[in-house]
């Protein structure tokens, strides 16, 4: 058995029933993916729009991929015929052209509203309030061909476990709340390789895994 596949293996072993492993193969090449592929593995997430066309072009099609990264609104017509679950969203702008790119390929695509949870000002998301507006609103209502069924956040990167610990309680106090009122919303994507047994902890049922699938990647700081 290769490495990546091993550590696919001890991973899925410790999951909880009900947690969904997307396993981030951004930067990694094909033949990675086609490892994890073979150990029967099916949910990837990329982060650039153009990198996962070009790997989604060429695998296998019954992969599901998930846009987990920052998406640019111009680009979202690139994989509207493609893609799984669109993680990030953080504004209604992009939610209405993800709407139309989707009627356009005649697909309705799921997504998730990210939610801005960690100390660090660059990390985008909306907040509770922010949420509730979006969901009830007129605008959102008409959009026939976007499906909101969750949300998103991401950690401060840090060593304190504490930190992260509430900011993931925050998340899922969030997540239980909008759910109350809006019964599609079922996904809560947090946790990644430093902190997905936090994140499973504080009720998360989705983790996005990289390097410790993966191993790290040529620039683990910016990517
Ligand atoms: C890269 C990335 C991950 C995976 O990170 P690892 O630490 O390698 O597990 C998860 N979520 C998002 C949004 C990412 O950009």
């Amino acid at each position: 058995m290769g490495i990546i596949s091993e550590n696919l293996k001890n991973i899925k072993d410790n999951l909880p029933q009900g947690v969904t492993l997307v396993a981030v193969s951004k930067t990694k090449p094909n033949e990675d993916i086609i490892e994890a592929y073979e150990a029967g593995h099916r949910v990837f997430g990329e982060n650039k729009i153009q990198e996962m066309v070009g790997k989604q072009e060429v695998l296998p099609k019954d992969i599901d991929w998930h846009m987990i990264g920052h998406v640019q609104t111009n680009k979202v017509k690139y994989m509207a015929s493609f893609v799984k679950l669109i993680h990030g969203v953080e504004s209604l702008k992009l939610l209405k052209e993800i709407n139309k790119r989707a009627k356009q390929n005649d697909r309705v695509i799921d997504c998730l509203l990210q939610v801005h949870i960690a100390e660090e000002e660059t990390k985008f998301g909306f907040n509770h309030a922010e949420i509730t507006e979006i969901l009830s609103s007129e605008t959102y209502k008409a959009y026939e061909n976007v499906r909101v069924i969750g949300l998103m956040g991401m950690a401060t990167n840090t060593a304190d476990k504490d930190k992260i610990t509430s900011e993931f309680e925050s998340l899922k106090l969030i997540f239980d709340k909008v759910k109350e009122s809006n019964p599609q919303i079922t996904t809560l994507s947090m946790g990644m390789s430093g902190d997905y047994n936090i994140a499973i902890d504080n009720g998360s049922n989705m983790v996005r895994i990289g390097s410790s699938i993966f191993g790290l990647r040529a620039c683990a700081i910016s990517q």
